[in-house]
């Protein structure tokens, strides 16, 4: 199957929502050549002393809507969907980036699309020009998995690196797990049945990971970085997904990434698993795991595909959770 197969039927959009690959097979369409609406923005908050920036990258635009929970039983997960308000034939996934500013430090969460960009995504770095800042000023960027949608955007089409003075931060478990990947790693993923989808990312995230490597470290597990960060693991979605805390003071965010794709959808099944999860019994584990713990210590949670701007609260409900977003005034 070609890619233009691929693309008739959906299967580049299920995954992990993979865009056009035009871009990176070749395409001379440059970044800053959206020919669509600008869609970049930026909303600060504050967690204690620090200045946190939610930056947007866009949105992905999921139209596989019979694979976009594998386990789910269609014709609920559309009467969800119908009850929630949203069209019952596709999706929309916000990308949601932090910038966290410390007294010394300038953070990235995420990279956002970056080479991989649609007319839908690659908006990061105009949504961090809005917030004042150049790629420039970024001193490190903390990568919670190595899916393009995530880590696209660390270099640019020339292969060069876009944060010049930036550490990149990766999971050890991840970066291994990418560099020797091939398909019998998704024997219990909804994505082994897509090999020739598998056999296109696979390539582009390894020259990612190559292309970084002068500037790549490891979380540490044990302890936290710059007094304000600490990492946990999160497997299932990609072996080696982090979740990152952040902490100022009293005050908490946990940053959880693709722990979950839909607020609607997922809060109330997280048994249903997404498309793109590389293990979903073990993703399953790991997203029961984390909301119980959410709900239990009521914590705040950034999630990067939720609804922007992506904050909100999870709450345990009947046998499984619902996700309340934060209310703003502005
Ligand atoms: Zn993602």
């Amino acid at each position: 199957m070609n890619r233009r197969e691929l693309l008739k039927n959906g299967l580049m959009a299920g995954a992990i929502s993979l865009v056009p690959f035009s871009d990176v097979f070749g395409s001379t369409r440059i970044l800053s050549s959206h020919s669509g609406e600008d869609l970049s923005a930026f909303k600060k908050i504050k967690l204690g002393e620090l200045e946190l920036f939610i930056l947007t990258d866009g949105y992905i635009h999921e139209k596989s809507i019979d694979t976009f929970a594998p386990r789910a039983d269609i014709s609920q997960l559309k009467a969800i969907l119908r009850d929630n308000f949203r069209p019952d034939d596709y999706v929309d996934m916000a990308m949601n980036l932090m910038l966290v500013k410390t007294k010394n430090r300038l953070v990235l969460l995420d990279a956002g699309m970056g080479i991989f960009a649609d007319e839908r995504t690659g908006f990061i770095l105009k949504s961090l020009h809005k917030a004042g800042f150049s790629p420039n000023d970024v001193t490190d960027v903390f990568i919670s998995h190595a899916h393009p949608d995530h880590i696209g955007g660390v270099v640019d089409k020339q292969n060069n690196l876009v944060f010049l003075n930036a550490d990149l931060y990766i999971s050890k478990i991840e970066h291994d797990f990418w560099l020797q990947a091939s398909i019998k790693d998704f024997k219990n993923s909804f994505l082994k049945s897509q090999p020739e989808f598998l056999n296109q990312i696979i390539p582009p995230i390894q020259n990612i990971l190559k292309t970084i490597r002068p500037k790549l470290k490891f979380y540490d597990f044990e302890n936290p970085l710059f007094d304000h960060f600490s990492f946990q693991l999160a497997p299932g979605h990609t072996p080696g997904l982090t979740i990152i805390t952040v902490t100022s003071g009293i005050e908490k965010l946990m940053y959880i990434a693709d722990l979950i794709h839909s607020d609607v959808i997922l809060f109330p099944h997280p048994e249903w698993g997404f498309s793109g999860d590389t293990d979903l019994d073990i993703a399953t584990e790991s997203r029961k795991k984390l909301l119980g713990q959410l709900a239990k210590t009521k914590t705040k949670a950034f999630a990067y595909h939720l609804p922007w701007p992506g904050l909100g609260f999870t709450k345990k409900k009947d046998v499984a959770y619902e996700w309340i977003p934060e209310s703003f005034m502005n």
